[in-house]
């Protein structure tokens, strides 16, 4: 399905288009489709991957959306889910059953941490945490035949540590999953790297627009075959509408990623010069201890940061009550920059330990950049961390 021709901001354009002449994206609604009778409902029984049949098994509008984002990531198919947890959890629980073990990241997103903790050690399947950021780490905890899935989280959420792809592509044996939210498709390509599936929470960049919650995987026919075949059953299929706003949102991502990582990287450089900030995260800067990583295998650096605040919590609030134009709130990658205390918000279920070792302090705060002028932000964080102390 790659199509090495054109620059990836090219394959944007055009990826997921059918045949049909509409340039933009159809909107089919319908969950069912008439047969011409019995020998054809029969036909149609026997070969539900097609898309005339019923909306839970394939959607002509989500199919579209699957293409290009296989396309993008230079793999043979794709699924989409109703969101990045339907896709996490439907891969976990198509691969894995009692008895199993899985390796995963420990600095990762909190709904997947919850997941592995939760659901997960409850039906007997075993998972071993490791830290990311030496990707070694992973390879040593797997344990030969018992090993389904190694889960990596890069850049992870909300510290933004990356995790080398090549040396975790290097695992043979187990399934390896990138959840590649943070990057998107036009970020970095996991399967170019060896890694079986990338996973992407395309509510964040991909869609754009936070107006779809919608997830997707991207990885080699034969392994989506097997996790589709389970997905009709777990049900969290993808919603038609918001498959074509998140198709919508692929044509502007390389502009929007453009415009908001070039204002990330300034942001990122000018927070490390203020004094009531005390560390910024940001792999666009040579501070990062992983910055010469992130300039191997990313394309782009990221819109999404973080920065600890001199004063914890209580000024962290101050900050927060105090900026006009960057609005409190969870997720990342829309128009509108936001910021969230993660301690509080999207990592409150973490217990205390977890936190420590993962560096989610009282003091971070992830900030996703926007589209407004960068001035405008600088502005707005300026004036609010001089009120903060
Ligand atoms: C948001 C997010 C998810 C979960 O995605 P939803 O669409 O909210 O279910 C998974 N992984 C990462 C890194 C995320 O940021």
């Amino acid at each position: 399905m790659a199509n090495k021709k054109y620059d990836p901001a090219t394959t944007a354009i055009t990826a997921g288009r059918d045949d049909s002449g509409a340039l933009a994206p159809s909107l089919t609604s319908s969950t069912t489709w008439s047969s011409a009778g019995l020998e054809e409902s029969h036909r149609q029984a026997k070969a539900i991957h097609e898309t005339k049949n019923y909306s839970r098994y394939a959607n002509p509008t989500v199919e579209a959306f699957e293409h290009a984002i296989a396309e993008l990531e230079h793999t043979q198919a794709a699924l989409a889910f109703a969101s990045g947890m339907g896709a996490m959890s439907s891969v976990v629980l198509a691969l894995c059953s009692t008895g199993d073990h899985i390796v995963a990241q420990r600095n990762c997103y909190a709904g997947t941490l919850a997941f592995l903790n939760g659901p997960c050690a409850r039906l007997g399947i075993d998972v071993t945490f490791v830290d990311g950021r030496n990707a070694q780490e992973f390879a040593d905890a797997v344990r030969p035949g018992k090993t389904m899935l190694v889960i990596a989280e890069t850049p992870s959420n909300p510290r933004l540590d990356l995790v080398d792809l090549a040396v975790l592509g290097a695992i043979k044996g187990p399934i390896t999953v990138v959840d590649s939210t943070i990057a998107t498709p036009l970020g970095q390509r996991p399967h170019d790297h060896g890694v079986s599936l990338a996973l992407h929470s395309a509510t964040k960049g991909i869609a754009g627009h936070n107006d779809a919650t919608i997830g997707v995987i991207a990885g080699d026919a034969d392994l989506i075959g097997d996790i589709w075949s389970y997905s009709v059953l777990h049900g969290a299929t993808a919603s038609p509408f918001d498959a074509m706003n998140a198709l919508r949102g692929v044509r502007t991502l390389d502009a929007r990623l453009a415009r908001q990582c070039e204002s990330a990287q300034i942001l990122a450089e000018w927070l490390s010069e203020q004094k009531n900030v005390t560390a910024v995260h940001y792999p666009g800067l040579k501070s990062h201890p992983q910055h010469d990583l992130a300039k191997k295998q990313m394309n782009y650096l990221g819109l999404v940061l973080s920065f600890e605040i001199a004063g914890g919590k209580a000024a962290a609030t101050k900050l927060l009550g105090a900026l006009k134009l960057i609005r409190p709130a969870v997720t990342f990658g829309g128009p509108e920059s936001l910021i969230s205390h993660s301690a509080s918000s999207t990592h409150n279920s973490v217990d205390p330990d977890t936190k420590a070792k993962i560096g989610v302090t009282d003091s971070l705060l992830r900030l996703s950049v926007g589209l407004e002028a960068c001035v405008d932000i600088q502005r707005d964080l300026a004036t609010a961390l001089a009120q903060s102390n």
